[in-house]
Order: C-alpha cells, then sequence, then structure tokens
C-alpha cells in the first residue's frame, strides 16, 4: 500500500515538475508588456538621445540631430517647466496625462501645454523608435498586422508618405494602433498627438515632417526625406509600442 502510495506521488512530482516550468517559460512569452513609462513634469527632463548624434548617418545628418534634439526638443521640455511654474498641482501629473486631458488644463496654459507638452512626448517616441544599422522590412507582430491592414509593406509605405507628404505645414504622420490591435494611418498639425483627439489611437510609430527634421539635409525636399527615412526605422521598438498600445 505504501509502496504504491509512494509511486503515485514519484509520478504526481514528476508530471508537476516540468508542468511548472513549462507554464514559467510560457509566462515569460505570453507576459503582458510593460507600460511605456509616463513623463515627468516635475520637473520634465530631456534624456540624451540613445545612440550618437552622427548614428543615423547618411539617413539623417549628425547637425540635423544635434540641433533637433539639443536645441527643439529642449525648448519643449523648458517650456513645459516654465509654464507649469505656477500650477504645482499640475506638475504631480504625466505629460502624457496632461496632453491626453487638455480639457482640463487651465485655458490660460492649455496651448502652451497641448505645444510644448505635444512636442515632449512625440520627440521622446521619435528617438525611440529610430536606430543605427536599423531600417528594413518589419519584423514581429506589427509586420504582420501591416500586412493584413494596407496588403504589403510597399503598400503601407506608400500610404504613410502621402500623409506625410499631404500634411501642409508642420506636423507627423502616423501609425496607430487601438486596443484590439488595429492599425490606421493618420496625421496631425503641429505638435498635436493623436491620443489629443482620439484615446484610442495609441501612436506606434510617427515620423516628423517640420521642416527642423530634414531641410538641413534634404532642403525642400520632404518626398526624399519621407523615402529615406524608413532606413532608420526601429522595427523593434515599433513592436514594443504595439504592444503596449494593445495593453491599454
Ligand atoms: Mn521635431
Amino acid at each position: 500500500m505504501q509502496t504504491t502510495f509512494r509511486r503515485i506521488l514519484i509520478l504526481f512530482v514528476g508530471l508537476l515538475v516540468p508542468l511548472f516550468f513549462a507554464c514559467q517559460s510560457n509566462s515569460q512569452v505570453d507576459a503582458a508588456p510593460s507600460a511605456a513609462p509616463l513623463l515627468s513634469a516635475s520637473p520634465a527632463k530631456l534624456d540624451p538621445l540613445p545612440y550618437d548624434y552622427a548614428a543615423l548617418e547618411p539617413y539623417i545628418d549628425a547637425q540635423t540631430m544635434r540641433l533637433h534634439h539639443d536645441k527643439h526638443h529642449a525648448t519643449y521640455v523648458n517650456n513645459i517647466n516654465e509654464t507649469l511654474k505656477a500650477y504645482p498641482d499640475l506638475q504631480k501629473q504625466s505629460v502624457d496625462s496632461l496632453i491626453q486631458n487638455l480639457n482640463q488644463v487651465p485655458e490660460a496654459i492649455r496651448t502652451k501645454i497641448r505645444n510644448n507638452g505635444g512636442g515632449h512626448v512625440n520627440h521622446t517616441m521619435f528617438w525611440q523608435i529610430m536606430a543605427p544599422k536599423a531600417g528594413g522590412t518589419p519584423t514581429g507582430a506589427v509586420a504582420k498586422a501591416i500586412d493584413q491592414t494596407f496588403g504589403s509593406f510597399d503598400a503601407f509605405k506608400q500610404q504613410f508618405n502621402k500623409a506625410g507628404a499631404d500634411r501642409f505645414g508642420s506636423g507627423w504622420a502616423w501609425l496607430v494602433s487601438d486596443r484590439q490591435g488595429k492599425l490606421s494611418i493618420t496625421s496631425t498639425a503641429n505638435q498635436d498627438n493623436p491620443l489629443m483627439s482620439n484615446p484610442n489611437a495609441y501612436p506606434i510609430l510617427g515620423n516628423d515632417v517640420w521642416e527642423h527634421a530634414y531641410y538641413l539635409k534634404y532642403q525642400n525636399r520632404r518626398a526624399e526625406y519621407l523615402t529615406n527615412w524608413w532606413n532608420v526605422v526601429n522595427w523593434q521598438a515599433v513592436n514594443q509600442r504595439y504592444a503596449q498600445a494593445q495593453r491599454k
């Protein structure tokens, strides 16, 4: 009797241990993506570029990157801090939250927060979704979703580039995802972020079509900049944002 019990126990443990490890490894694969870190407003801070200024050459030149990050993005950050000086309660919120709830921001500073908060959030994403030795065809879940939604990567690029080319004046072209992972292309003016008008349009990829993003190298040739830009897209980061979109 005791021997039978021992055998069952050994069998049970023998089954349970591999099952436990199988679940462990599955949970790593299926783990919910971590939330995108929110940008502090107490104070807002400019993170250094995640690579060298010259790292995206020859597609984006070092001087453009230096001015774009150290001057343009820095100005948005400084303006947020200057604007929020008299609003300690608002400083407790994230910049992300402020720009997604602009109607709760006092009217006197609403436009400043919209422009500079949007500028900070948009550029923080922009540096992250580019990388040296990147580009090429998309990878992972986003590659599949792009093919399903737009037919092919080439068809997608064409539509996205058109959104960027058609944006009159300054703004952004975006690939956004809803919470179900459905993709769409959109464009915004100035430093507006898609989440300002639609809380279910999480930007997973965005290209800055302000002249400051390309004028030194491409002058008036925005279309050429839009075409070359695909050589620096960091698909790994885009996939992370795609997972974050579906987590919200
Ligand atoms: Mn810019």
